[in-house]
């Protein structure tokens, strides 16, 4: 291509029409900075700076002056609460609950704020107002939800029944499992005050509200027991089989000692054979192992023991094994036997742990309330080796 002199205006040309897109922008950039009042450039580089507090003081000047800014409020305010401030996300709250000028679905939403920060800095009564405040607005559910939290955490278990009850009704979804603990827990305080009618009482209307509740059935059957009713205790406890059998291994011992109470404990112990035919667990296999070694001699525990591990092969199971040859070896092949069974126990000990199903805590004994992340009913009653649980 050759030079054509009218080559000369294409860069002046090229260049010019730069300057002057680069002049709109920067135009355009100064009229919206105009139009922020200085306070918020000022909150952003106390911010910066980290100097929070002069922040807060420089953004509710903004809001003051533009109301357009109430966002900033809320974003800066659940920061803070997330960071662990909980005063300065007060602070940004409150001062726009304050506010004359607000709509009332943002005056709601900073309500909702607020109590969240009430809750987080445990001042749980002013959290509890300001969520009951709220009931019939659109942030209802999530409010109940909140208080649902509160009262466990202060173990005001009736309160915590009434807002199951409501949230049930609000959301559509049954909180009656949920509920049933709390009234069982109510009833395990009223027996350790001694008051067992109160306590009954509540146990009934756990099984009311959620029927499958097998800790209610439970503890119906220990105030029988002792009251020294074990028939009825036997027909309490023969419930959870209906309600949920993957339990029956929490009632199995009970069910032997009441039997055994009852100079009956062969029945007992058909009746735990029956249940471990149709349901297999480790620890329903310990009960009845003991009950037949007690009544029937180390042979016939051994045999059982046996075919329970030829139907499901588990190490805790070969760990029973072992403990029963150990009873029918002569002396002379005892050690070799002992030895085996201490290495296979000690691979079993972590295998014999339950598990949380929510937060993977685990435990040696059996929890209706994870201790770890108090969660209700996480716990599968058995043994991690049985839930198939990597350890
Ligand atoms: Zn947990």
């Amino acid at each position: 291509m050759e030079f054509e002199p009218w080559m000369l205006l294409v860069f002046p040309l090229f260049f010019g029409m730069g300057w002057l897109a680069a002049r709109i922008d920067i135009k355009d950039l100064l009229s919206e900075s105009h139009a922020l009042p200085q306070s918020y450039f000022q909150g952003l580089n106390f911010l910066l700076n980290e100097q929070q507090d002069k922040a807060i003081e420089a953004f509710i000047e903004v809001v003051k002056v533009d109301p357009q800014t109430v966002e900033l409020h809320f974003a800066l305010g659940s920061l803070f609460r997330r960071r662990g401030e909980v005063d300065r996300a007060l602070r940004m709250h409150h001062n726009l609950v304050d506010r004359a000028d607000l709509d009332n679905d943002k005056r709601q939403q900073a309500i909702f704020e607020l109590a969240q920060d009430y809750l987080k800095a445990g001042i749980l009564d002013r959290a509890e107002t300001l969520f009951r405040e709220l009931e019939k607005t659109p942030y209802g559910k999530p409010s109940l939800e909140f208080l649902l939290e509160l009262f466990q955490k202060e173990h005001d278990w009736l309160k915590a029944i009434e807002v199951a009850q409501r949230l049930s009704v609000v959301s559509g979804e049954s909180h009656g499992k949920q509920a049933s603990f709390f009234y069982c827990e109510l009833a395990s305080d009223e027996i350790a005050a001694g008051d067992a009618a109160a306590a009954r009482a509540h146990l009934q209307q756990a099984l009311e509200v959620c029927p499958e509740a097998v800790r209610a059935s439970m503890m119906l059957g220990d105030l029988a027991a002792g009251e020294g009713k074990l028939e009825e205790a036997i027909a309490i406890w023969k419930n959870v089989e209906a309600q949920d059998a993957q339990y029956l291994p929490l009632v199995a011992e009970r069910l032997l000692n009441a039997y055994r109470d009852l100079e009956r404990e062969a029945e007992g112990i058909a009746l735990l054979r029956g249940y471990l035919t149709k349901y297999h667990s480790v620890d329903l296999m310990n009960v009845v192992f003991d009950g037949v070694l007690k009544n029937e001699g180390s042979s016939a525990a051994y045999q059982l023991v046996r075919e329970e591990l030829q139907r499901n092969p588990t190490l805790i199971g070969l760990d029973k094994l072992l403990e029963a040859r150990l009873l029918e070896v002569p002396m002379e092949r005892r050690a070799d036997v002992e030895l085996v069974k201490d290495l296979v126990h000690k691979r079993t000990r972590n295998l014999a742990s339950y598990h949380c199903g929510h937060c993977g805590f685990k435990a040696r004994q059996f929890y209706w309330h994870c201790p770890a992340c108090q969660a209700w009913d996480s716990y599968p009653p058995r043994r991690t080796e049985e839930t198939g649980i990597q350890i």
